[in-house]
């Protein structure tokens, strides 16, 4: 699937004036999200929540039909899981550590001291067992694989979880802790290629649904380092990853809501798991930004959410 590009795109954005309120402004002030003091991590009012939870159901339902088995797990996981994963190779600058203090009182009166004198206290935390999920399939892996070689007809999961990545950013749509959505195929090249592509077709719909401007790029993750760069390109040349882009911030740097995901056999050497015939399984999945849906609902239709077009609250609330 090459580009869709969408001529109207360019119509439906307001940009933002120069020197007025930024989007992210604009949402805190309406309350929609809360501020913390912290770039990329925010509070969500009950308005916000409630677009975030009917897109939730409406991912549901889209994908209803399939039989997805529902998994959730926590946002944080098995530090020896994340490790054997590779995502250090990739993405390091991401990554987000559990650390605990494990010391005596000895070590609890240096806390205290140290923060009464404003110096780091964190010397006294140690790494613990858990870290933060980078993305909602990578916990998803290991326990799959541990169920031994796949059914010939390959499985499909279900996931929802919090995710953490380290890209502090005044952007409202580039958060710190966000929630994905995702459906993940695991199974033949063929199997997964052709989940892929249903999803790069109903995600579509659901956006134009949605009333959202949109294009379908082909993409890259942002790999690490020089040798992260053809890693990149790599990704790109081959069409392992795609994106579905909205204006949000801008029309110039449209925002990825969706993402469509080929591992080719990445996730299935690196956990070893099989197809029923005894040869690698190849994943695949496809990621829903469920902040970023809303963000860029809240960008066209406006903060107002009774002010929504009726075929887009019929979407959601229908
Ligand atoms: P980008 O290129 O914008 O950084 P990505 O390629 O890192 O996006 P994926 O890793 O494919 O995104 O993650 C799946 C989905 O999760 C994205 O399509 C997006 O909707 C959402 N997402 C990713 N990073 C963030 C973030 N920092 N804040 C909010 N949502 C995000
Ligand atoms: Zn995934
Ligand atoms: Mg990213």
């Amino acid at each position: 699937m090459d580009s869709i590009s969408s001529p109207q795109a360019e119509m439906l954005l307001d940009e933002e004036p120069q020197g007025g309120p930024t989007f992210l402004d604009r949402l805190f002030d309406h309350g929609l999200l809360i501020r913390t003091g912290v770039d990329g991590l925010y509070g969500r009012s009950g308005a916000f929540e409630s677009v975030v939870e009917a897109l939730d159901r409406l991912i549901s339902r889209l994908g209803a039909a399939d039989g997805a088995e529902v998994m959730r797990f926590p946002p944080g996981m098995s530090r020896p899981a994340f490790e054997r994963s590779g995502y250090l190779k990739g993405f390091p600058n991401l990554a987000g550590t559990i650390h605990s203090f494990c010391g005596d009182g000895a070590g609890h009166a240096e806390i205290l001291a140290c923060v009464e004198e404003g110096r780091d206290w964190t010397d006294q935390q140690e790494a613990t067992d858990v870290v933060l999920t980078p993305a909602a399939c990578y916990p998803l892996y290991p326990v799959a694989a541990a169920r031994g070689a796949l059914p010939a007809e390959g499985r499909l999961f279900d996931l929802q979880s919090y995710c953490f990545r380290r890209e502090p950013s005044l952007e409202p749509t580039r958060m710190q802790l966000f929630r994905m959505r995702e459906y993940v195929r695991m199974g033949s090249p063929e199997q997964v290629l052709a989940f892929r592509e249903s999803w790069l077709e109903r995600g579509t719909a659901m956006m134009r649904d949605l009333g959202l401007p949109l294009a379908i790029d082909v993409a890259n993750d942002p790999f690490f380092g020089r040798a992260g760069r053809m890693l990149a390109n790599n990704q790109r040349a081959q069409g392992l990853k795609f994106e579905l882009n909205v204006p949000v911030n801008s029309v110039e740097k449209p925002t990825a809501c969706l993402s469509f995901n080929y591992h080719q056999d990445h996730f299935g050497s690196t956990w070893e798991l099989r197809q029923a015939d005894g040869s690698v399984a190849h994943t695949a999945c496809v990621g829903f930004g469920l902040e970023r849906i809303t963000l860029a609902l809240l960008k066209h239709h406006g903060l107002d959410l009774a002010a929504w077009p009726e075929a887009v609250r019929d979407a959601l609330w229908g």
